[in-house]
């Protein structure tokens, strides 16, 4: 009589067994006290306590057998299990299913037997059961009372296991870096048990916690006491499961930091009834946390206040982790950015490269305790930014090779082009100060300009340089080279460069790309000139121009000049041209100031020559003559001073004119300087009268040139008109000599004493004064 719902599973079964560790056979002495008794109560001879296993039965108590286990096949308890119910065998020698059991026929000789189910989780495990060697029967209340004990038995079961169980736990827990903690709420929440480990890992001692001597609360640090109140007043408001993190400092004044997982456990009512907590020490990961949470904040703080981006490389698998600032400060979405330090590298500029890798090679081999360079890097739009990037070792190995370095990317493009221009500026106003003191020393603009070509040549990060001026070369328009950085590299190279050194170097085409900078008359910027619509005209061989900027030099809106530079390692921007602005303007104002110069050196030579030359006859007058008469008489030479004068020249002008006397003295003039040689001096000192200063010393000689002029006018006829027009001369002639020590005009009066003798001689004739002879004189 199978009873409903307890059909057999019996894997079910066999799996409450072994969880209740019922499979082997033990006396447990309360138990058998048990069974014991209830077999004295029952005048029975046999009692015992039976497990079903799946092929034994064994005896988990038992009283007048002296086996601790039997076949299951054999068992009498098995049919309790099979039928889930009670059986009751009055005679086991007439009973169907035991007659021929070794047990009966046999010891112990069974003839009456009953048993009770013993369940366990509502499962029949085995059986409660009592034996006699004789036939007989039992009343209905003692079947009861069997039925009672084997449900106390199965009570009793459960609390066993239980506490193996909890025993079991609490060794594990005992072991754990884990403190089991149970609170119960009577009158509040006592602390009713803790495990022994809390003395070994916070260094507590237990007996006064769990005795109330002391209270676990003032273990807690005052600043994390309230998570911990928090947590209970949670669990006391109907919180099952909570968990907290706290700080405690035993007596030896060790701090812990305490994490805390917790249940509650509740009465019918909804009452609060314990907690029960679990306490792992966690100051490792606090710590780490902490520290994690503290410098993260810091960083963010100093990321958002900063602009900072960071890198984090990891030197093994060369993973460079950046941050979203870092990645924008190039203008890379992040996720296009490569994380390899090749990648990186890349962006270098290529004159900053080296310094940066020996930089971080340097810190790599422990050479330096950070990493602090500043170098440029390519934007993804191609413009240069200045990077200070700042890092650390923060992993090595245990052989100390360095595995992670990190740090942070700060963009100080702003404060550092300020600080390149603060210094070209600085740079190139003392270059221009040279330029000028240059000039203004040798008064020679193109040795200024080729002086300071090689600084220009600097400041303006390029390769070639010139500086030039606009003049006219054969009436045409065309830049005269001041300056320009000397390249040859065949035959006519090379006569440009010769030309260059002679000060003869001029271009003269503009259909080019530096023409166009005088054509267009404003700064021409081309970085790639190959393709520039000007960018024809370099010389055949002419390294290749990739970069090209030409500045005007103007004066008001006129182009007077150009500066040409070219194969700047980057674009020229117009930064570069406001850089330079400051010599474009110096250069201004020399070309303006050496033009100014020339003129006023023209006019004034103009004017010089205005005051001293004879308009008519363009004869050097009597002012020019007393320049040269001082220079010459100075030297100590010995000369003649001879004073000319046409003879009845009156009669000339009266005759044909005084238009025809002008052309008389025009030719006389002219015959007269053809007669004499370059370094002798003539000058007409006025009216019909000339003036000769001739370098000699003899007489003879002097008398023979002096005869020779007078006879070749003589001979000579002056056509005017239809007029033929003779002429014929009367000279004086004295000799200077320094030891005389006579002004001009006593030498000159000398002479025309002399002239007016030859007038009085009959005229066309040469006299000289009553000079002392020449040998004397010597
Ligand atoms: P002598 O032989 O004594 O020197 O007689 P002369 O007529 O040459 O001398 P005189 O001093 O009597 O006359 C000089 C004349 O020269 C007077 C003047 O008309 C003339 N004369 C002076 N300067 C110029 C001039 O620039 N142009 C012309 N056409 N005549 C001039
Ligand atoms: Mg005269
Ligand atoms: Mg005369």
């Amino acid at each position: 009589m199978a009873k409903e719902g307890s059909t057999m599973d019996e894997t079910q079964r066999l799996t409450i067994i072994n969880d209740y560790s019922l499979q082997s056979s033990g006396d447990d002495p309360s138990m058998n006290n048990l069974i014991e008794s209830t077999a004295h109560f029952l005048d029975m001879p046999i009692a015992y306590v039976s497990i079903i296993g799946e092929y034994t039965q064994v005896f988990k108590a038992r009283y007048g057998i002296h086996f601790e286990s039997t076949d299951r096949v054999e068992a009498f308890c098995n049919q309790v299990v099979e039928n889930d119910d009670i059986v009751l065998v009055e005679n086991a020698e007439k009973d169907r299913l035991f007659s021929s059991n070794p047990m009966v026929i046999g010891s112990p000789f069974i003839r009456f037997y009953a048993g009770i189910p013993l369940r366990l989780q509502n499962v029949t495990i085995g059986a409660v059961c009592v034996v006699d060697t004789k036939p007989r029967t039992l009343s209905s209340e003692q079947i009861q009372s069997l039925t009672k004990l084997s449900s106390h038995i199965s009570t009793y079961l459960d609390l066993v296991r239980q506490q193996t169980q909890s025993a079991h736990e609490h060794q594990l827990i005992e072991q754990s870096p884990a403190v089991l903690m149970t609170w119960k709420n009577f009158e509040g929440l006592n602390l009713t048990f803790a495990s022994t480990n809390l003395t070994q890992l916070f260094g507590l001692s237990l007996e006064p916690l769990v005795q109330r001597q002391e209270i676990f609360e003032d273990y807690i640090d005052p600043n994390s006491l309230n998570e911990f109140t928090f947590l209970m007043s949670n669990h006391r408001a109907g919180v099952q499961n909570a968990d907290a993190q706290f700080q405690i400092k035993n007596r030896h004044g060790e701090r812990f930091w305490i994490k805390m997982i917790s249940q509650a456990f509740f009465d019918q009512t909804g009452e609060l009834d314990s907690v029960h907590a679990l306490l792992i020490d966690n100051t490792m990961n606090r710590s780490v946390e902490q520290k994690l949470k503290q410098t993260n904040q810091q960083m963010r703080i100093l990321l958002e206040a900063s602009d900072l981006g960071t890198w984090d490389y990891d030197v093994v698998h060369d993973i460079n982790k950046v941050n979203q600032y870092s990645c924008r400060m190039i203008g890379v979405d992040m996720e296009l950015f490569d994380s390899s330090r090749h990648y990186w590298r890349g962006l270098i500029h290529p004159a900053d490269r080296s310094a940066v890798e020996s930089a971080y090679t340097q810190h790599l081999e422990g050479d330096s305790e950070s990493l602090m360079i500043i170098y440029r890097v390519k934007h993804s739009d191609g413009h240069w930014i200045w990077f200070e990037t700042y890092g650390k070792t923060i992993e090595r190995d245990e052989e100390g090779h360095v595995l992670r370095v990190a740090g942070i990317h700060r963009d100080i493009t702003e404060k550092k082009e300020t600080e390149l221009l603060q210094d070209k500026q600085r740079q190139l106003l003392s270059f221009i100060n040279k330029a000028m003191s240059i000039y203004l020393q040798h008064n020679d603009l193109s040795e200024a300009c080729r002086q300071v070509l090689p600084e220009l040549t600097e400041i303006a990060d390029s390769k070639f340089a010139f500086i030039a001026q606009m003049k006219k070369k054969d009436n045409r328009d065309a830049l005269y080279i001041h300056a320009i950085t000397e390249l040859s590299w065949n035959e006519a190279t090379r006569t440009l460069v010769d030309m260059y050194h002679n000060r003869a170097l001029y271009f003269t085409s503009f259909d080019n790309l530096f023409g166009s900078v005088i054509t267009k008359e404003r700064m021409v910027i081309s970085n790639q000139p190959s393709t520039h619509p000007s960018s024809k005209g370099t010389p055949k061989g002419h390294p290749k121009i990739f970069r090209f900027m030409g500045l005007p030099i103007k004066l008001g809106s006129q182009v007077v000049g150009m500066i040409g530079l070219a194969n700047k390692i980057d674009d020229y921007t117009t930064k570069d041209s406001q850089l330079l602005q400051p010599l474009t303007d110096a250069l201004a104002a020399l070309y303006y100031s050496v033009d100014l110069e020339d003129a006023r050196f023209k006019a004034e030579q103009q004017l010089k020559n205005m005051a001293m030359t004879d308009p008519l006859t363009g004869l050097s007058n009597r002012r020019a003559f007393r320049d040269y008469f001082d220079k010459l008489t100075s030297t100590g030479e010995v000369y003649v001073i001879v004073i000319l004068d046409i003879d009845h020249f009156k009669q000339v002008n009266d005759q044909y004119g005084h238009i025809a006397g002008d052309e008389v003295l025009k030719s006389i003039a002219y015959q007269l300087s053809n007669e004499l040689r370059t370094d002798d001096i003539i000058a007409r000192l006025g009216g019909e009268e000339f003036a000769f200063l001739i370098k000699n010393d003899d007489q003879a000689v002097v008398t023979e040139l002096l005869n020779h002029i007078r006879l070749t006018i003589a001979d000579k006829v002056i056509n005017y008109g239809q007029h033929s027009i003779h002429i014929t001369m009367s000279m004086g002639a004295h000799f200077i000599t320094p030891a005389q020590n006579l002004t001009m005009e006593q030498h000159i009066d000398a002479a025309d004493h002399a002239l007016y003798s030859a007038k009085q001689q009959g005229r066309n004739r040469v006299i000289w004064a009553n000079d002392p002879p020449m040998t004397k004189l010597k």
